[in-house]
C-alpha cells in the first residue's frame, strides 16, 4: 500500500532576482516498505523535495499525502504532530542537540509526543540495538565520533516507531568503513519494513536501492527500479 503521494507539488521561492521554480510538477508514489534513493546534480531540488515529503514546508501548489491523509489544509500543530508519529529524519551532519547526551538525545522527540520521560526502556534498548553502550549513552555528542553520533542518530529516528525513514546524505560525512555500517543499519530496518528514502550524492548507495528517482531543475526526469 501506499505511504507516500505527491500530486502535481511545485514549488517556488519568490527571490527579489525573481522566482525560482525548485519543484515544477512532481508526481510521485512510494508504497510502505520501499527503498527509494534521490539523485541529482547540486541545485536540482533534492532538498526541497525531501523538505517537502518530510512536511517542514509546504508545496506552491499540487497536492502532498502521508499515510493516506492530504497536508496541505493542515495546521501547523497538525503537521508538527504528523511529521512526529509518522516520520524519522536522518540527516548528513546528524544534528543532535549539542547540550544533551546521546540518551537524551534519543529521548528527546519522545518527549514531545507522549509529554513524558520514557519509563519502558525503549530509548536504551534502541540504543542497545545501535551498539551504543550505557556508557557511551551518558556522553554529549561532540564527545562521540562520527558514526557514534550517525547511530545515535538512527535511534532518535526510530524512537516514536515511524513509518519512513527520510534520509539527507546519510554517510557523507563518514568515513567509507563506516558509511557502509550505517548503510547496513538503514537496510536492515528497510528489510522490517521502515520505508527508506535517500537522498545522495554516491551512485554506491543509490545502486542499493529497490527505485532511484532523478530530479533535474526542479523535475523528474527518471524513476527506475532496480534489478538486483
Ligand atoms: P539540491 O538539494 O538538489 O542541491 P535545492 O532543493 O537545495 O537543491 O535547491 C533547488 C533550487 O531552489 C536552487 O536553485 C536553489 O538555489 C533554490 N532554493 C533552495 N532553497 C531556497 C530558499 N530557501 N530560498 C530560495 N531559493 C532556494
Ligand atoms: P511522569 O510520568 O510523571 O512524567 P516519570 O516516571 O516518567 O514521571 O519520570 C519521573 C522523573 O524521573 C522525571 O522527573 C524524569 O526526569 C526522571 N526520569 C524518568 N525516566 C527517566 C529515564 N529513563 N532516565 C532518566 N531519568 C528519567
Amino acid at each position: 500500500d501506499e505511504v507516500v503521494r505527491l500530486e502535481n507539488i511545485s514549488k517556488i521561492y519568490p527571490l527579489l532576482s525573481g522566482d525560482v521554480l525548485a519543484l515544477n510538477n512532481i508526481s510521485l508514489s512510494i508504497k510502505t516498505g520501499e527503498f527509494v534513493a534521490i539523485i541529482g546534480p547540486s541545485g536540482s531540488g533534492k532538498s526541497t523535495l525531501l523538505n517537502q515529503l518530510g512536511c517542514l514546508d509546504v508545496p506552491t501548489s499540487g497536492d502532498l499525502k502521508i499515510g493516506g491523509k492530504s497536508i496541505t489544509q493542515m495546521s501547523d500543530s497538525e503537521l508538527t504532530h504528523l511529521r512526529l508519529i509518522m516520520i524519522g529524519f536522518i540527516f548528513q551532519k546528524f544534528n543532535l542537540l549539542p547540550l544533551l547526551s546521546a540518551y537524551e538525545n534519543v529521548e528527546y522527540p519522545y518527549t514531545l509526543k507522549y509529554r513524558k520521560r520514557d519509563t519502558s526502556g525503549r530509548v536504551t534498548k534502541l540504543l542497545d540495538m545501535v551498539g551504543i553502550n550505557e556508557d557511551l549513552a551518558k556522553h554529549k555528542p561532540s564527545e562521540l565520533s562520527g558514526g557514534q553520533q550517525q547511530r545515535v542518530a538512527i535511534a532518535r529516528s526510530l524512537v516514536n516507531n515511524p513509518k519512513i525513514l527520510l534520509c539527507d546524505e546519510p554517510t557523507g560525512n563518514l568515513d567509507s568503513k563506516t558509511g557502509v555500517l550505517v548503510m547496513n543499519m538503514l537496510k536492515k530496518l528497510n528489510s522490517k519494513g521502515k520505508t527508506l528514502i535517500i537522498v545522495t550524492h554516491d551512485p554506491g548507495i543509490a545502486a542499493q536501492a529497490d527505485r532511484t528517482i532523478t530530479i533535474r531543475d526542479g523535475e523528474l526526469v527518471a524513476d527506475v527500479v532496480n534489478n538486483q
